[in-house]
This record gives C-alpha cells, sequence and structure tokens, in this order.
C-alpha cells in the first residue's frame, strides 16, 4: 500500500514501526512463526499487535505451509498441486511459541491443503487443542478452509476447543466463478458456516466480504442476509486491494461513507458484530472487537 499514490487518501497508511511491533518481529524470526500480518504486509498491524485501547494483541498465524493447492484471483499466497508434507511437530510448536509470547487472541488460518486424506482437518483440530492445553487464557479463532464441504472434516475442528470459526464467503454468489478458485463455491461456504452452527451452537462463526470487485448493492446486501440466516454471528467487510498486477483488477474503491453504511446494515439484520471500512480485513483488531463487543 504505501508508495502507491493512486490509491485514495482513505487506503494510504504508514509502514508499521514502533517498540511492540519491532520487538515481536524478532521473537518471531526466533520462533519461526509465519505471521499473515507481515506476509501480506497487512496496514493493521500496528493496532492489532500493539493491542489497541482494551489491549488486546492480536496476531494471525499460518499453518500447513506457505504453498496453496488452491489458485483464487485475489490471493498472492503461492500455489502447487503437490506441497510439502505436513510438519507433524507444527501443532506443539505453535503452542510453545504462542504462550511464549503472550497473546491475547490467536487467528490460526492455512492455506488450502486438498492434496491431503482429509485437507488438514486433523492437523487443525490439533493445533487448537495443543493451545488451549499451553495457554487456557488464549482465545482462538481459526478461519479455514472450506474442507470441501465435508461434515466429517468441518465437525473436528469446530468441537477442538476455539472461541470463533471463521469462514470466509469471500464475495457475492455471483462473481464466485471469476474471483474464487473453481473447486470453492457460494453454496459449499455457507454450508460450512451452517455445519459448524449445527455442530456446536453456541460457538460463534464469522465470515467476510471483499467489496470494489464488481458486487452491485443488492447483491452484497443478499450475501449478509443469506449468512445471516446460517446463523453466521459476526461479519467483516473490507477493500480489495491488488497484490501484483497478475491478480484481478480492482473494480471499484468503495468510498469509507458505503462501509459505513454496510455497518449499519450489519447492525439492523442483527448481526452481533460487524466490522466495516476500506482497511478491515478478516482479522482486524480480532480481539478487541472480542472483548469489547461480544463480552461485554
Ligand atoms: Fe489464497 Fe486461500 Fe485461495 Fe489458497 S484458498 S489461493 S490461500 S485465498
Ligand atoms: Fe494481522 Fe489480521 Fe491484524 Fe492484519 S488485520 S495485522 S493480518 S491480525
Amino acid at each position: 500500500i504505501p508508495g502507491n499514490s493512486r490509491l485514495p487518501r482513505w487506503l494510504k497508511t504508514d509502514i508499521p514501526t514502533g517498540g511492540n511491533v519491532t520487538k515481536i518481529r524478532k521473537t518471531l524470526r526466533e520462533l519461526k512463526l509465519h505471521t499473515v500480518c507481515e506476509e501480506a504486509r497487512c496496514p493493521n498491524m500496528s493496532e492489532c499487535w500493539g493491542g489497541g485501547k482494551h489491549g488486546t494483541a492480536t496476531a494471525t498465524i499460518m499453518i500447513m505451509g506457505d504453498t496453496c493447492t488452491r489458485g483464487c484471483r485475489f490471493c498472492s499466497v503461492k500455489t502447487s498441486k503437490t506441497p510439502a508434507a505436513l510438519d507433524a511437530a507444527e501443532p506443539e510448536n505453535v503452542a510453545t511459541a504462542l504462550a511464549a509470547w503472550g497473546l491475547d487472541y490467536v487467528v490460526l488460518t492455512s492455506v488450502d491443503r486438498d492434496d491431503l486424506p482429509d485437507f488438514g482437518s486433523a492437523h487443525f483440530a490439533s493445533t487448537v487443542r495443543n493451545i488451549r492445553e499451553r495457554a487456557p487464557q488464549m482465545m482462538i479463532e481459526c478461519l479455514t478452509p472450506d474442507f470441501l464441504g465435508r461434515p466429517e472434516l468441518i465437525e473436528p475442528v469446530a468441537l477442538s476447543g476455539l472461541d470463533v470459526y471463521a469462514h470466509n464467503i469471500e464475495t457475492v454468489e455471483a462473481l464466485q466463478r471469476s474471483v474464487r478458485d473453481h473447486r470453492a463455491n457460494y453454496k459449499q461456504s455457507m454450508f460450512v458456516l451452517a455445519h459448524v452452527k449445527k455442530t456446536k451452537p453456541t460457538l460463534l462463526t464469522k465470515s467476510s466480504i471483499m467489496l470494489g470487485v464488481g458486487e452491485t448493492d443488492e447483491e452484497v446486501l443478499q450475501t449478509m442476509k443469506d449468512l445471516r440466516a446460517v446463523g453466521v454471528d459476526i461479519v467483516t467487510l473490507g477493500q480489495y486491494m491488488r497484490p501484483t498486477k497478475r491478480h484481478m483488477k480492482v473494480h471499484e474503491y468503495v468510498t469509507p461513507e458505503k462501509f459505513k453504511h454496510w455497518e449499519q446494515v450489519g447492525n439492523e439484520l442483527g448481526f452481533l458484530y460487524t466490522a466495516s471500512g476500506p482497511l478491515v480485513r478478516s482479522s482486524y483488531k480480532a480481539g478487541e472487537f472480542f472483548i469489547s463487543e461480544i463480552l461485554r
């Protein structure tokens, strides 16, 4: 984002620096952990890692490697049909590292692993269980792949002891084929969210919509209604930013006023929390939202 002079002013941000971020970066290198925050060069790092006004430090950790078996047109993660084998020690190592870091809220996410018989479901669930054991106070959100909509692969993660189950719908129904990998689709992702609620009704569910990829207002509204209809509790809406020239173009820079409108719509539809703004990302200050809005 920094350095792109053609961006609207509300999308220009500084490169995150400062004491806490520098210190955490060093710890991460020592622990060999990968954060989405750094790899996506997320503009919200100072706020998330610093903890915001409620002092809830949040970070997003990527598990199951850095290579995805899918190729969504908005995503800068590298892809391969045959990524490296899973690191069996990862669930334990991540838990040990996170306990040492003293984070309040962690978002665990991953690449899609369609090459594995269980798509990585057991690995995800085991990582959550390990964190629970070593850092019982830490709040855990998982942002998962769709596991091809297979109930027996969704359930172990839903029952692993996490606090928030997130799966992103990404865009409106009409644009799924042109935005996401061909193995992903609207109905399948809605099913994942519905099945999580069915499996464990008390678990909070969450989903994200990227704006600025060619959707209409009616389509955004319908997507929000559909998410509510499957019991989704938290929705986030943010601006799509093109990672490189090889990725799909930005169709439109949605104004802050329009994002504000979607926040109001989310509140009217009955979501527990709606985060909507140009720089909002799926995990944007997730911990802070959790503490201030949901546990209050
Ligand atoms: Fe990126 Fe996820 Fe799509 Fe893989 S499945 S290409 S990590 S958005
Ligand atoms: Fe990390 Fe998400 Fe916060 Fe960005 S919004 S810094 S990816 S936790």
